[in-house]
């Protein structure tokens, strides 16, 4: 079907001058949209210092009870989100961007967006902005309201978007997966005392590997020197690779997506 000139035009303002949803109301969430302005001056929107960026603790960590990913009914059928009227359009874009880059990852379910002033209702996660909440989300489906945060600056990356929006999905982190110690050594001795629980391993009753191989740069690694109280690292491949994301989807993250969600 061939579009006519105005309404490329308006998509097109749609897609620099997010959300256009912002003008009306909602009651079911919008589409996430095609991350069509994708250039360079869009890959500088992605970056921020590393100084600034900060590292994931998840949020229900200390309830394990309620972590069972091979449960099914922690997964969702409509993954729905609603961003802080706080982020500006260009955290909003962000956001947008990391929910679309998940979409077309993992086609069997649904991706929506209410946007920030409408009234969610079923599932959803409620993004929270603030500035001293760091970056965690609750591992899988809780069902009604959930939320995570994604402090501003701090987490606002495409890449930390998706990691989060990824443990919301269901899965731990990689340096977490019950078969770790095959490929990393965590240097519990450098690990600040409080961040300890973040290099837990999961048991393989709650947590599965899908089969899929383990990947030092899967999104949901982390770097080597996270959480180190003296500069020196906290996590090292056995077989002296790098560790941690590189702020992408590993083709192994997308794999293991597909495989929990029986979407292959
Ligand atoms: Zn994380």
């Amino acid at each position: 079907m061939m579009m006519s000139k105005e309404l490329i035009v308006i998509l097109a303002i749609c897609k620099s001058l997010l959300p256009c949803a912002y003008a009306t109301t909602f009651d079911k969430p919008v589409l996430p949209l095609s991350p069509i302005m994708l250039d360079i001056f869009e890959l500088e929107f992605n970056r921020f210092p590393k100084s600034e960026a900060i590292t994931c603790t998840m949020s229900n960590h200390r309830n394990n009870s309620r972590n069972g990913k091979i449960d099914k009914n922690y997964r969702w059928k409509n993954f729905n989100i609603q961003p802080d009227p706080a982020y500006d359009k260009r955290e909003y874009r962000l956001i947008n961007d990391a929910l679309y880059n998940l979409m077309e990852a993992l086609p069997c379910i649904t991706f929506g967006i209410w946007p920030p002033n409408s009234k969610p209702t079923g599932d959803y996660v409620y993004i929270i902005k603030g500035t001293k909440n760091g970056c965690n989300s609750p591992v899988g489906r809780i069902g009604g309201r959930q939320e995570m945060n994604l402090q501003s600056p701090g987490c606002m990356s495409v890449g930390t978007i998706m990691h989060e929006m990824i443990h919301a999905l269901g899965f731990y982190h990689e340096q977490s997966r019950p078969d770790r110690d095959n490929f990393v050594e965590i240097l519990w001795d450098n690990i600040q005392p409080e961040f300890e629980f973040a290099f837990d391993k999961y048991p393989d009753s709650d947590v599965s590997t899908f089969g899929v191989p383990y990947n030092y740069e899967s999104i949901m690694h982390y770097k080597g020197h996270d959480f180190s109280k003296n500069k020196q690292p906290t996590i090292v491949a056995k077989n002296g690779a790098k560790v941690g994301s590189v702020g992408y989807l590993q083709e192994t993250d997308i794999q293991k997506l597909k495989l929990m969600y029986e979407c292959l």
